[in-house]
């Protein structure tokens, strides 16, 4: 049996010391003699467990002071409904940013709770691009504006965010969490789905300015208002305390290995050498603007789906999983996220220089 990489967008790879760490005290937590599932989430083991993680990803990700951190339910796409509740009172108004699948499934949603107005923000033509985006004069206007830093599915990434002047800026961060530097202190809200590079599913993570809390509209579920979710702890009902212990390790493990510097490093290097081995290629083809190559998505075809169906399945008995493309794109997808070691992006290249090859 090769060794195994797994390139999935979502649930995606983790550390692996991380799930030996897990698996090594499943039966015996902190000398309970029950695993962390089995307790209390109000018990003072588990509160510790989470006040730490919340002073890991603190530090980890330089999270400000005046920044809250909850941990939810309902993945990002929970996120969609409770930005609106939360963030747009009746008489205004949000401006939705779309570069791709996910911030318009964002807008769609949000249009379900007032009005919106929605700005395309790719530039037409045969690769995809981001447009200038500044926003200063105009945004002010919006409650907020709302836009998607790395779409998962094209592999489109804005490195800059939006200019918005002082309005509020949220952003669906899933894909691109804690993958590299960014001043949080230029967002009022940042949320991501855990799936990806923070931990299992089942577990969400909002960073919102305090300022922004107690606005929410009156009709809003308990369990999606901001303000109580911060005042209880995030345990407004039962927390997924497994996933949130996970979470917690994965932090720990991260702040080990040198903190964000050193994730950032390890993620250029890894899409660099990718990217780099594309440009070289003429047999594959990627239709990302260099400036908007996502570190975390990297989408590639031959141009021939029969072909690229072939790679898939030749790629996945060599040990590289999970390397089709979303549906809605077909051809490859190669999620290169946190957890993916430099050696998987060496050993997908080296698979994919000898399927060019055989196949040219
Ligand atoms: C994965 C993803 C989502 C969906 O997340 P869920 O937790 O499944 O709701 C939303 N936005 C982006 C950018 C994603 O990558």
């Amino acid at each position: 049996m090769p060794q195994v990489f797994n390139f999935s967008a979502g649930p995606a790879t983790m550390p692996k010391a991380v799930l030996e760490k897990a698996q090594e005290e499943l039966l015996n937590w902190q000398n309970q003699q029950t695993s962390v599932m089995e307790i209390s989430h109000r018990s003072p083991l588990f509160m510790q467990l989470i006040q730490q993680a919340e002073a890991d990803l603190r530090r980890l990700y330089h999270i400000p002071d005046n920044y809250k951190i909850l941990f939810l339910q309902g993945g990002a796409r929970g996120q969609f409904a409770a930005i609106p509740l939360n963030l747009l009172t009746e008489n205004s108004k949000a401006l939705y940013l779309t570069s791709g699948h996910w911030s318009k499934l964002a807008a769609q949603e949000a249009r379900l709770f007032g009005e919106i107005d929605e700005i395309n923000i790719l530039e037409d033509g045969d690769k995809l691009k981001v447009t200038d985006l500044d926003f200063k004069d105009r945004a002010e206007n919006y409650a907020y504006v709302h836009y998607c830093p790395n779409e998962t599915i094209s592999g489109v990434e804005i490195f800059t965010p939006p200019d918005v002047g002082r309005a509020v800026l949220v952003a669906d961060m899933s894909s691109t969490i804690l993958s590299r530097k960014i001043d949080i202190s230029k967002f009022g809200l940042i949320y991501a789905g855990a799936q990806k590079n923070l931990g299992p599913s089942g577990i969400t993570l909002v960073i919102v300015r305090e300022d922004l809390l107690g606005k929410a509209r009156k009709a809003t579920p308990v369990i999606w208002n901001y303000a109580v979710q911060a005042e209880k702890d995030s345990m407004i009902n039962t927390p997924p305390t497994f996933a949130w212990y996970l979470c917690a390790l994965t932090f720990q493990y991260w702040l080990q290995e040198g903190g964000l510097s050193e994730i950032e490093k390890r993620n250029q290097a890894k899409a660099e050498l990718l990217y780099a081995y594309l440009d070289e290629s003429d047999f594959y083809h990627n239709v990302v603007a260099k400036e908007n190559r996502s570190l975390m998505n990297v989408t590639f075809s031959t141009q021939d789906s029969a072909l690229d169906a072939k790679f898939v399945a030749q790629a996945k008995e060599a040990g590289l999983h999970a390397l089709k493309g979303h549906k809605v794109l077909g051809g490859m997808r190669a999620s290169i996220y946190n957890a993916m070691p430099l050696a998987g992006v060496e050993a997908l290249i080296a698979f994919m220089q000898k399927f060019a090859l055989e196949n040219a």
